[in-house]
């Protein structure tokens, strides 16, 4: 198993992409950090994949934006569990409009999720990863880390901010064995993708048939969504790359739409 009893946090990881790659680093032998708003929900799906093990899973509650939240429940995992190994920053959401038409509040509301969320996710969990001389921060980027699409102006923001900050931790953390990467999947079927298929059609007048073919898999080599699964591997390793070679990167991870 390739991360037995390591300590690993997952936000955003009630549902979606950040529940399938708790349900990997669960199958590794890992204790895992279920961080999501709501706590019966985080809790409902860290008990599902406890039973499923070998690894374990507790359900936190934490709003990545909130600084106090952020610290107590990474101070709570520490002192249950003795320590962190691994933070995958992963929640998320999606907000688009053309950017005369973006609402500031808007605006704000995303990037403090994705970028206030990896900063104070990160800011809490790297004193304990100095304290054992290693650990892994992982954050979830997007080919809007490389590329941009019209009504996206805030998350393609965000998602290119993530490589800047996970470059410097990856130079700040290189002499504790702390490491930093960024997954940058392309478009998986998850809440956050299916609520935008309607809502881009009608801001750009197509139907939602040709915002899937069209928009979301056009530049694909086959046409196929990315899937959870295929992300959950990567996160894998991320998680457990052995040496400091592996730092301060971005895999891009989307059947061939953003080609580097
Ligand atoms: P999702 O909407 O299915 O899940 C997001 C999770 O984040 C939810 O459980 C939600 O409760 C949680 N969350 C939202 N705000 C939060 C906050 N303030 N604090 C804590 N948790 C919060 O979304 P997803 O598709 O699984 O996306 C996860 C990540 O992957 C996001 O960062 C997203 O930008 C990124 N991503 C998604 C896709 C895709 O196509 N789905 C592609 C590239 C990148």
């Amino acid at each position: 198993m390739k991360l037995k009893n390591k300590v690993c946090i997952v936000t955003g990881a009630a549902r979606g992409i950040g529940e399938g790659i708790a349900k990997r680093y669960v199958e590794e032998g890992a204790r895992v950090v279920i961080a999501d708003l709501k706590l019966e929900v985080a809790q409902e799906t860290a008990e599902k994949l406890s039973v499923m093990g070998p690894g374990t899973a507790m359900g936190v509650a934490m709003d990545v934006t909130n600084e106090q939240a952020v610290n107590d429940g990474v101070a709570r995992v520490a002192k249950e569990w003795g320590g962190i190994d691994v933070l995958v920053s992963n929640a998320g959401i999606q907000i688009v409009h053309k950017i005369e038409d973006f609402p500031f509040a808007d605006w704000k509301k995303l990037l403090s999720i994705h970028l206030d969320g990896a900063f104070l996710t990160s800011k809490a969990c790297i004193p304990h990863m100095y304290e054992r001389k290693a650990g892994s921060i992982i954050f979830m980027g997007s080919v809007h880390s490389k590329e941009a699409s019209p009504l996206k102006s805030a998350y393609v923001t965000a998602k290119h901010g993530l490589l800047g900050l996970a470059r410097v931790i990856s130079k700040e953390g290189a002499e504790h064995g702390v490491r930093a990467n960024v997954i940058c999947p392309g478009f998986v079927k998850t809440p956050l993708v299916e609520k935008q298929i309607p809502e881009q059609a009608k801001e750009l007048g197509i139907s939602e048939k040709e915002v899937v073919n069209k928009i979301m898999l056009g530049e694909t080599v086959d046409k196929e969504f990315t899937t959870i699964e295929d992300v959950a591997e990567v996160a894998l390793l991320f998680a457990s790359f052995p040496t400091n070679a592996l730092t301060g990167q971005s895999l891009v991870v989307s059947h061939g739409w953003f080609m580097e």
